[in-house]
């Protein structure tokens, strides 16, 4: 049977078992692979809890049932997204391949000097396409993905939290190279002086601040051992570990988190261009009737406009020829639907405004020319 062929029996050392199982694994993650692609998908995911299991099993003081609950809900599988589904974000696409894919994928380039950041904050307004970048670099570097948020750490799993965190980074070095994707990281990693701070608040982050710093330690432990041993790929892997997060409150984040990312990226608002072309994309595949000056204006008339602001006014705008037809929506042929117009634009945008108001922006700039990295 398929799934009992698949499971790698003969002795491997750890490092060659953990990068088959990696490969496994990273099936419905997407990196291309060499294996045979005709499982079912219930084949799958039989597969991948096998396989699952078995690195649970060979990790050493990881809570087994905090390590269950990473693979089942902090590890993102399957729904990919590509550089090209991203509207404009050039710089920050560039700076992301440059401090993060070109270095997982070349990892024999980027040492010494060239050692790859261990932490990148994206920040910016909310719906500017963070989480996007995040996912696409993911994606692009043939990363295993994990995904958290403060409300995944803390409420669901109260008292555990610390735990989870621990079986976190040890799941991601085993399987790098890795994202941690931390989404809204002022949550978890507010400021100190916040009175609202908990204990057990205070626990996460200290023992995510702990985890992360044992990232660089591993990093300096295997320029020691490349010495000893230029062959030892696990070393490598394990400096292969990102922490990536993404903030709509950059100065709410403790000052020593603050620090630790190294490259601080804003996300600003999409200029003309980049709505353009996402505009251009969202009405790729519907029937409607814009033509290229109707683009100019949509393009002037969403000014302040966020990534997500713009899909939502198409959305609602792509509804405009069904409202027209109420009830009689029902019993109409789908090619007699009459296209999607400007003029359906122009009356969501009476309700459908920017989620960022100008004030709001200046904060961000402020924040970025004193503490982004430039380019
Ligand atoms: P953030 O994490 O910055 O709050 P997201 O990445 O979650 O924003 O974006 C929210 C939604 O807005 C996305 O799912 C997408 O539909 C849309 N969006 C935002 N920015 C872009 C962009 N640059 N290109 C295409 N879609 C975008």
């Amino acid at each position: 049977n398929k799934v009992n062929r698949k499971i790698p029996t003969e002795k491997k050392t750890d490092s060659q078992k953990t990068g088959s199982i990696r490969a496994e694994l990273a099936i419905e993650n997407g990196p291309p692979l060499n294996e045979e692609k005709d499982d079912s998908e219930v084949d799958k995911k039989v597969l991948r809890e096998i396989l699952e299991d078995e690195i649970i099993d060979s990790l050493q003081g990881v809570d087994k049932q905090a390590a269950k609950q990473i693979f089942a809900e902090i590890v993102v599988h399957g729904d990919e997204v590509h550089w090209n589904d991203i509207a404009g974000l050039e710089s920050a696409k560039y700076s992301l391949k440059e401090a993060v894919v070109y270095p997982f994928l070349r990892p024999d380039l980027f040492r010494g000097l060239r050692e790859p950041v261990r932490g990148m904050l994206l920040f910016g307004p909310p719906g500017t396409g963070k989480t996007m970048l995040a996912r696409a670099v993911a994606t692009e570097s043939h990363s295993t993905f994990f995904s958290i948020s403060a409300s995944s750490l803390t409420s669901k799993y109260l008292g555990e939290s610390e735990k989870l965190v621990r079986a976190l980074f040890a799941i991601a070095k085993k399987l790098s190279p890795s994202i941690i994707f931390v989404d809204e990281i002022d949550s978890i990693m507010g400021s100190r002086n916040n009175e609202n701070e908990n204990e057990s608040s205070r626990r996460i982050k200290n023992e995510f601040l702990v985890q992360w710093s044992s990232l660089s330690s591993a990093a300096a432990g295997s320029k020691k051992n490349e010495a000893d041993n230029s062959n030892n790929e696990d070393n490598e892997d394990d400096t292969r570990v990102l922490v990536l997060a993404a903030t709509n409150l950059p100065w709410s984040i403790d000052e020593a988190a603050r620090r630790r990312f190294v490259r601080r990226q804003y996300i600003p608002l999409p200029e003309d261009q980049t709505r353009y072309v996402q505009f251009k994309k969202l009405l790729s595949y519907q029937k409607h009737t814009l033509m290229e000056p109707d683009f100019d204006e949509l393009v002037r008339i969403t000014e302040g406009f966020s990534g997500s602001d713009i899909t939502s006014l198409a959305k609602d705008a792509a509804m405009g020829p069904l409202r027209d037809l109420g009830d009689k929506l029902l019993e109409t042929e789908r090619d007699m639907i009459r296209p999607i117009g400007l003029v359906d634009f122009k009356s969501s945008l009476e309700y459908i405004k920017p989620s960022v108001s100008q004030d709001g922006l200046v904060k961000y700039e402020e924040w970025a020319s004193q503490f982004g990295s430039s380019g």
